[in-house]
């Protein structure tokens, strides 16, 4: 059968070297994950606690339209449960929106450095990514995106990962508004990827949600792998207008978010101190791990997220694999072209102090 070239060509996304085979193929017994930006203090025991009654329903299929979970969100965010729809991680969505709207041959916009998974998305549509190069701050150029896309009218969907990952920058207030404006002409919707929003601290740093109002080709897109701590039950929302979110109904598969995951999502919510407990630890242990960085040396980008990009002088993969020896798991980032490059999650304080150790020892 004919293929296409794209979906020949593709590289499935490269996640965390997982715990079990680092231990495994290095004969380690304690291995040090900071490499998937997880949630350092574990589960939510709330969360495990409502998930236990749910277990004896498991024979039942879930609800197909998240009601509870899509009802406490919309409290939650003061929005329309029908500007609201649910995916299997933010994932999902994103693959939705490209099936949706974008055809073969058509493109989106994003920059160089964004999160991966747009391309990949992109690719397995066959549509086509244009990227704007990176400020030399490591910043979403915003104008050189404005630019690019006034010269494309391929281009359908843009993505800003605000804050971004790899790179942990953020993209501010005027800057967004400012692309916003220029992007209302045109027949394209602009995704705005929240995944990090918890995390941020920066006074400028805008908040989709209210832009909304004013931009009605603005989606924001969230998830609960991150600050809420839920990666294992993949759970993203995205926030848009009706006519929207009512496609991505239609085209999204009955039950993409399991009846383990609604359970789990209520909870969550409903418990912000755990998100405010994990901000906070996370605040500290930024700005602590950026200064250890850099007084090893290191050239570190400057991070509004739950973790930290850093800047080896060296071959990142060399230094990845000499921390693995070390039990220290951290990302290295050739597939993102950032091959000197490493990004380190920020785990608990001794799991931390571990990776700079290892990394004092490596270098
Ligand atoms: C981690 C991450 C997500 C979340 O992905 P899920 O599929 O919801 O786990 C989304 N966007 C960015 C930029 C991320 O880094």
């Amino acid at each position: 059968m004919r293929v296409a070239k794209e979906i020949l060509d593709l590289i499935p996304y490269q996640p965390g070297k997982p715990i079990s085979e680092t231990k495994r193929e290095l004969g380690l017994e304690t291995v040090f994950k900071l490499a998937s930006n997880e949630h350092p203090m574990g589960v939510n025991p709330k969360v495990i606690e409502a998930l236990i009654p749910a277990l004896s329903e498991l024979h039942r299929y879930p609800d197909g339209a998240a009601y509870e979970a899509t009802r406490c969100l919309a409290t939650h965010l003061r929005a329309s449960p029908k500007e609201i729809v649910f995916g299997n991680g933010s994932d999902e969505l994103i693959g939705l929106l490209l099936k949706i709207y974008c055809r073969p041959g058509e493109a989106i916009l994003t920059s160089e450095y964004a999160f991966i998974a747009y391309q990949i998305s992109a690719q397995a549509a066959q549509v086509k990514t244009i990227k704007s190069p990176i400020t030399a701050d490591f910043r979403f150029d915003l104008k050189a995106m404005a630019e690019l896309l006034s010269r494309h009218p391929e281009i359908r969907l843009v993505f800003i990962a605000n804050p971004n990952n790899p790179t942990g920058t953020y993209v501010n207030e005027a800057e967004l508004r400012e692309f916003l404006k220029a992007s209302a002409e045109r027949d394209v919707l602009v995704v705005v990827d929240e995944a990090y929003f918890e995390y941020v601290d920066a006074s400028d740093y805008p908040s989709g949600l209210k832009l909304r109002a004013e931009f009605p080709h603005l989606l924001v897109l969230r998830t609960m792998s991150k600050a809420y701590g839920l990666a294992g039950l993949r759970m993203g929302y995205l926030i848009g207008p009706e006519e929207v979110v009512g496609l991505m109904h239609r085209v999204r598969v009955p039950f993409n978010l399991n009846s383990l995951a609604q359970v789990a999502f209520v909870a969550a919510m409903n418990d912000q101190e755990f998100v405010k407990k994990g901000v906070e630890l996370n605040r500290v242990e930024r700005e602590r791990v950026s200064q250890a960085l850099k007084s090893q040396g290191f050239k570190v980008v400057p991070s509004q997220t739950n973790f930290v990009l850093f800047d080896t002088g060296g071959d990142g993969q060399e230094v990845f694999k000499a921390l693995l020896k070390r039990g220290v798991i951290l990302r290295p980032l050739a597939n993102y072209g950032l091959p000197r490059h490493l990004r380190m999650s920020l785990g608990l304080p001794h799991e931390n102090d571990a990776a700079l150790t290892a990394l004092g020892e490596v270098m």
